[in-house]
């Protein structure tokens, strides 16, 4: 058996979706495949769900002739990737789930368990738009906003398994509350769902980001007002980031990195605007895309092999 032959076992598993893949070491995919989450299951299916898919997958990578050598595991929320616990998630329901043992014991291999952004990040700093640099900071702007920062091919988790939750920096005391509880976090003032909530407010029509985007392109004065009120609180948080990690590159992903140079040059502009003695870091769009996570997954189970 050559190392030709190795694979990992792959998944990233979000609120709506899991995205798993058979990942071989020099980061190709070989085989992919999606399934639903099912939240609403509850965590103890959601489970269930990932060992079978888990398992699945190593059983049809020995059907094609490969080896599986590990299983890396990206879920979102509080992530204590050295007990390999998944501590808490909003979206999926998880509360002290000692996820990489179970994964271990059911498919008798090496197993890590990851957060999704610190995931991504790390696919991205490694495989992706970051990968020129050694200190990259990944930015995923959704639903809600929060960050990874990546040195030197490895993220930082934290001591509570809570590093770059960067959505809930403080921006705007006076602002939309946060999910958190706490009025005029950035997530509630710059996700792409705050964008849309803020414009439906003010317009009256239900509106997302994206077409809050196309219109304030087109020169739509309400549409151009939120867009603008966004990237100002955006630059301000990323300011406060660069004063912390002092990073080359800032990696913008999530689906509002959708919109381009429509976010990404008002935004690389008003962040040279705030800073002082701090250098500029190159601020680029993520290029590995909803693929990240699984990737970074990947990497995380590579990092784990024997
Ligand atoms: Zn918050």
């Amino acid at each position: 058996m050559t190392s030709g032959d190795e694979v990992v076992v792959a998944l990233d598993v979000g609120g709506t979706g899991m995205k798993c893949a058979l990942v071989r070491p020099d980061g190709q995919t070989v085989h992919a495949e999606r399934h639903a989450t099912e939240a609403a299951r509850g965590p103890e299916a959601v489970i269930g769900t990932i060992l079978d898919v888990a398992e699945g997958l190593a059983g049809k990578a020995r059907a094609a002739g490969l080896t599986p050598v590990a299983c890396g595991i990206a879920v979102p929320g509080v992530v204590e990737e050295a007990r390999g616990v998944a501590v808490w998630s909003a979206n999926v329901g998880f509360r002290d789930v000692p996820l990489r043992e179970l994964a271990q014991a059911r498919l008798d291999l090496p197993t890590a368990l990851g957060h999704d952004v610190r995931a991504g990040g790390l696919a991205e700093a490694r495989l992706g738009a970051g990968r020129d640099g050694g200190h990259v900071l990944f930015v995923a702007i959704g639903t809600g906003i929060a960050a990874a920062h990546v040195v030197d091919g490895s993220a930082a988790v934290g001591a509570h398994g809570a590093a770059g939750e960067i959505g809930h920096i403080l921006v705007r005391p006076d602002g939309a509350r946060c999910g958190c509880g706490r009025p005029g976090c950035l997530e509630a003032v710059a996700s792409a769902s705050a964008i849309g909530r803020r414009y439906t407010e003010l317009s009256g029509a239900p509106t997302t980001a994206a077409e809050v985007a196309d219109r304030a392109a087109a020169g739509e004065p309400l549409a151009g007002r939120v867009w603008r009120e966004a990237v100002e609180a955006l630059a301000d948080g990323l300011a406060t980031a660069q004063a912390l990690f002092d990073v080359e590159t800032v990696v913008i992903g999530g689906g509002l990195a959708q919109a381009g140079p429509r976010l990404l040059d008002p935004l690389r502009g008003a962040l040279r605007e705030r800073l002082t003695f701090h250098r500029e870091p190159r601020l680029v769009a993520a290029a590995l895309g909803d693929e990240a996570g699984c990737l970074g997954a990947a990497l995380l189970a590579l990092d784990a092999r024997p």
